[in-house]
């Protein structure tokens, strides 16, 4: 991989600040459905970890929290391939993934072409 030092440790704290962020929307939104569906029932708190977190957003049936909550695990999949040395080479082709691309979705596992092919595989 031809990233540096300097780049990895850019995108990385892009991957902390949008995970960040999106922890905060998730827990906003399971609030918001929480209050509308169970007002009046008391349940687990969303303070805990991304699997409680999961559990709650698996009762709301929010497309756009799911899509959050997929979002957030491919941060933390690529936090780990940061870990393991494996960040920033494509998981289809083993091609690198252009640092222009990390940087605008810096949970991005495959490069361009590849992540366009798996789009029109598993259509969402
Ligand atoms: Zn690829």
């Amino acid at each position: 991989m031809t990233l540096n030092r300097r780049d990895l440790i850019q995108l990385a704290s892009l991957i902390e600040s949008r995970a960040e962020a999106l922890r905060e929307e998730i827990r906003r939104e399971v609030a918001r459905g929480r209050e509308e569906t169970y007002a009046a029932v008391a349940g687990p708190t969303p303070d805990a970890g991304d699997e409680a977190l999961a559990d709650l957003v698996a009762d709301l049936d929010n497309a756009e929290v799911t899509r959050d909550l997929e979002e957030l695990r491919a941060l933390e999949a690529a936090r780990r391939r940061i870990a393991d040395g494996s960040y920033g080479v494509c998981t289809d082709c083993g091609g690198e993934i252009p640092l222009a691309r990390l940087r605008a979705e810096p949970g991005a596992a495959r490069c361009t072409e590849c992540q366009a092919r798996h789009e029109k595989t598993y259509r969402k």
